[in-house]
């Protein structure tokens, strides 16, 4: 089976296009989202409307649940609670039905979903540290973990002593646990503004962490449009 996946898309329609151009190109059997569908982009309907026609499976983000009140935004950034209070008001009831619905974990047989821990996930807390991986790994019964939430694609294996680091391409090596981040598409953090998603290979284990250049101007001028913050768009060329 092979696996496009995708995560923290926060309303780049442009970002997530390119995204899905390629994954159709390769030749995808199902398509995973890791949450964060909305919440910072000028676009979230559209979003919310490309995602569900790919018929994914579809964890819930932080973002996606502060838009219908099922979490707390009082710790939100003022620009992030800007633009929620914006989406909140865009948002039809079919949308909010649809993020509603969204589950915190997913689990398959041989990998696991959430957007940001395994540890208490409605606290939308981080994976940035080998100690924060190694909770994480206490808790995952599979030896797969997808993560997004950071915005920044990275790798976690557990081995003595458990380490991380980025390559674009990654063999899992059997009866070993990993914790993928596979970065976001619509509002990358690690100073690369092109949109990051992943292909997971089930039969070779092989996961491919890919970037794609997307209409970036677009993006910022939609958000500009919109008459949300300047930053929210001046971050997205810059990839911060
Ligand atoms: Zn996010």
């Amino acid at each position: 089976m092979r696996y496009g996946l995708f995560s923290d898309v926060h309303g780049n329609l442009e970002a997530l296009q390119a995204v899905l151009g390629v994954l159709k190109r390769e030749d995808v059997d199902n398509y995973i989202c890791l949450g964060d569908i909305i919440g910072y982009g000028a676009s979230p309907r559209e979003c919310i409307k490309l995602i569900k026609d790919l018929n994914p499976i579809v964890i819930a983000g932080n973002h996606d649940y502060a838009a219908v009140h099922l979490t707390d935004i009082s710790y939100f950034n003022t620009y992030a609670k800007e633009v929620i209070l914006w989406t909140q008001n865009q948002l039809q009831d079919e949308d909010r039905e649809y993020l509603t619905g969204l589950k915190l974990v997913h689990n398959l047989p041989d990998f696991t979903l959430v957007h940001a821990t395994l540890r208490r996930p409605e606290k939308w807390n981080y994976i940035f540290s080998t100690y924060d991986a190694q909770q994480n790994f206490q808790m995952l019964t599979t030896s797969l973990l997808f993560i997004g939430h950071s915005h920044v694609p990275i790798i976690f294996e557990e081995n003595t002593p458990c380490r991380y680091y980025f390559k674009e391409t990654v063999k899992f090596e059997e009866g070993r646990k990993y914790i993928i981040n596979i970065g976001s598409v619509g509002q990358p953090r690690d100073g690369d503004p092109r949109a990051s998603f992943a292909l997971y290979d089930t039969e070779s284990r092989i996961i491919q962490i890919k970037r794609v250049e997307y209409d970036v101007t677009g993006a910022m001028r939609k958000i500009a449009e919109a008459g949300l913050s300047k930053v929210l768009a001046w971050r997205l060329s810059r990839g911060e």
